[in-house]
């Protein structure tokens, strides 16, 4: 594996790799890889002849009091655990190189990025869809990996790629859990104990919204809300942020469920925000979840 720096580098190999008409995958992360991350370079490595990962603590999606300064940071790990998947390219630029002085634009997506986690962190997809686009020019990969983890940020990737006719696929890749659930997330690093025990309500809530939609077919989403609302406030370290039952493309709230839906939220655990979600469909009228269920 080999760690690259430089912009002119990267595209370089880029452009070799695909003249010789090699599959390129990109996995876009801020580094601190864990399980979720490794996930997805797995999934690139099966799809494509070149897997490159990138690591950058990109500076423009955190707000202006967020945990920037103090996000984790260890390349040398992250290099290790990226020879072990078979990397082919870890690529970590520099902010220098990214936005250089001078720097003046940036990508909206309009409507999507305001609401839920970017109504919370104004700002924050701006940044995201501006550097995750900054990525594929330099990159220009085939494949690139996102995780269901970050929902909106798969909903909006996903509309940047269709408004501006980006030359890549998008693979959402499932949410890697810890055992008892909590979705593992670099800001996890950042809990007590006693936070990391409180922190498995987001799980439990999305849970609570699977039992109650897919088990028993309730319809009403303001129904769903309060009773996830409920394993929040039971629990005292727990605050939270937004519950959003809504459309999987438009980010719409819903109030019937009678599609498919994303039902996500984000909780502050003392002073670390988490945020998980779920994909749920519901129940068709009449019908039974399993053949066990439907015996007498
Ligand atoms: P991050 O480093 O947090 O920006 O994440 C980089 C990529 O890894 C994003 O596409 C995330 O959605 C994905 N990711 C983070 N955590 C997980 C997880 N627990 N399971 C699956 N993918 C994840």
């Amino acid at each position: 594996m080999e760690l690259i720096r430089r912009l002119h580098l990267m595209r370089e190999i880029s452009q070799e790799a695909r003249g010789r008409g090699r599959k390129i995958g990109l996995v876009p992360t801020m580094g601190a890889l864990h399980d979720g991350h490794l996930s997805l370079v797995r999934r690139a490595r099966e799809l494509c002849d070149l897997v490159v990962v990138s690591v950058f603590v990109n500076p423009a999606q955190f707000g202006p009091n967020e945990d920037f300064d103090r996000y984790p940071r260890d390349l040398t790990r992250d290099a290790d655990l990226c020879v072990q998947e078979g990397v082919d390219y870890l690529f970590a630029p520099s902010g220098e190189e990214m936005y250089p002085p001078g720097y003046r634009t940036w990508v909206e997506v309009e409507g999507l990025s305001d609401v839920f986690e970017g109504a919370s962190r104004p700002g924050h997809f701006r940044g995201v869809a501006t550097v995750v686009l900054k990525l594929f020019n330099i990159v220009r990969p085939h494949f690139s990996f996102f995780g269901q983890k970050d929902g909106q940020q798969v909903v909006i990737v996903q509309r940047m790629i269709r408004d501006l006719n980006l030359d890549v696929e998008l693979v959402v890749c499932p949410t890697q859990r810890d055992a008892d659930g909590l979705a593992l997330s670099s800001r996890n690093a950042y809990l007590d104990p006693d936070e990391r025990a409180a922190a498995t309500c987001l799980y439990r809530a999305l849970e609570r919204a699977r039992e109650l939609i897919e088990d028993q077919g309730v319809r009403d989403a303001r129904q769903v809300e309060a009773a996830m609302r409920q394993v929040i406030e039971s629990e005292p370290l727990a605050r939270l942020d937004y519950l959003a039952i809504t459309d999987t493309e438009t980010l719409e709230r819903v109030d019937e469920i009678d599609r498919r839906v994303l039902v996500a939220l984000a909780v502050w655990i003392g002073e670390t925000r988490l945020i998980d979600n779920m994909i749920l469909e519901p129940r068709k009228r009449g019908a039974h979840a399993t053949m066990e269920e439907a015996r007498p």
